[in-house]
């Protein structure tokens, strides 16, 4: 199924929907009671029985236990493509922390090529195809990679892993189109490896301060961004797309019973991004006059790659196991929000 054949009444929002094995052999049940090809699936409350206990959610696509990291991407495949035709793309993983974020955007090891996520293989093709139209359109890449953390934005790609200038002021970029990114470093690549070396640097990067009990990587965004100029050599035309990588923050709602200072904060300011993220894409999706950027960074960053004539594909994520069904409900319902 191609993106642009598919386009539906919502215009060029997409939600697909991946619901991850269980981790250890067991012989528990699945809250997922069915995933079907055109993107139903069905949950079932454990506490309940009968009829009462099913739940209904309705996606562009859903992908069970079995699906390959191949079969995730071959779907998401024309996105890319679009990217070099000057399309701006967003691509979120959402979910609540162990449902899958970072197994579909980045892959469980970053050495073994058969389990590489979307964003190695997006990169691939992003290269693959700017060589096969080498002679017609002569293409540069650079590549940018934040977090955000508390509304406020680090850059990733800082080689000494020091942040000087943290927090990153968000303004008019006009060299990059007008995109509304922050001051980050902003690196030109020619191959995939140089990607992957990068990606490196942001992940160590991004653990710097983070130990054991306190990952930050699942209370913060991590936005990697491929800038695309591209030259047509005929006409002497240019054109400019980009392509967002998002791995969100994890959605769980924490008991506010039970977190305290640092924790509460981190919490309220995710929810609250999170919520503005929804707001944003579900206005888009309404084709609503006014879209709420402003209510969050992650949103001012992305402004525009949101909306327009920008393509949005949402994967979310679900945990099937049974003590993860209450965030599993409000993950569909986030998401079939902005469906
Ligand atoms: P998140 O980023 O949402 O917190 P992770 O991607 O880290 O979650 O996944 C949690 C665990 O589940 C990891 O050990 C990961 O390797 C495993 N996992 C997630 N999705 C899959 C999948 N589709 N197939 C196999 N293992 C998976
Ligand atoms: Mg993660």
């Amino acid at each position: 199924m191609l993106y642009n054949q598919v386009r539906d009444l919502k215009g060029n929002i997409r939600v697909y929907c991946r619901v991850r094995p269980f981790l250890q052999h067991s012989d528990r049940r699945s809250v997922v009671e069915h995933i079907g090809e055109n993107g139903n699936v069905i949950i079932m409350d454990p506490s309940k029985q009968g009829k009462d206990s099913r739940k209904n959610f309705s996606f562009n696509r859903a992908f069970g236990a079995n699906a390959t990291q191949s079969e995730i991407y071959a779907d998401t495949q024309p996105l890319i493509r679009s990217v070099l035709d000057g399309y701006n793309v967003c691509i979120f993983a959402y979910g609540q922390t162990g449902s899958g974020k970072t197994y579909t955007m980045s892959g469980p090891d970053i050495k073994s090529e058969s389990t590489m996520g979307v964003n190695y293989r997006a990169l691939d093709d992003l290269f693959h195809i700017s060589q096969s139209r080498q002679g017609i359109i002569s293409y540069q890449l650079s590549v940018q990679m934040i977090e955000i953390y508390n509304e406020q934005v680090r850059d990733l790609l800082v080689a000494d892993g020091s942040d000087r200038r943290y927090p990153l002021d968000i303004r008019n970029y006009s060299q990059l189109n007008g995109l509304n990114i922050p001051d980050a470093s902003l690196v030109a690549v020619t191959c995939t490896q140089d990607v992957l070396e990068l990606m490196k640097v942001g992940q160590r990067n991004r653990a710097v301060g983070a130990t054991a009990l306190n990952d930050r990587s699942s209370r913060s965004h991590s936005v990697l961004t491929i800038h695309i100029q591209g030259k047509e050599s005929a006409s002497g035309a240019k054109l400019k797309g980009c392509l967002h990588l998002v791995d969100l923050a994890g959605s769980e709602r924490v008991d506010k019973s039970e977190a305290t200072g640092d924790r509460l904060k981190e919490a309220q300011y995710i929810n609250r991004s999170l919520s503005a993220l929804g707001d944003v894409i579900s206005a888009l999706a309404q084709k609503s006059s006014h879209v709420p950027y402003r209510n969050s960074k992650l949103t001012q960053v992305l402004q525009d790659a949101l909306g327009g004539q920008a393509k949005t594909l949402m994967f979310v994520h679900v945990n099937p196991e049974a003590n993860a069904f209450g965030e599993t409900i409000s993950t569909l319902k986030f998401a079939e929000r902005v469906a």
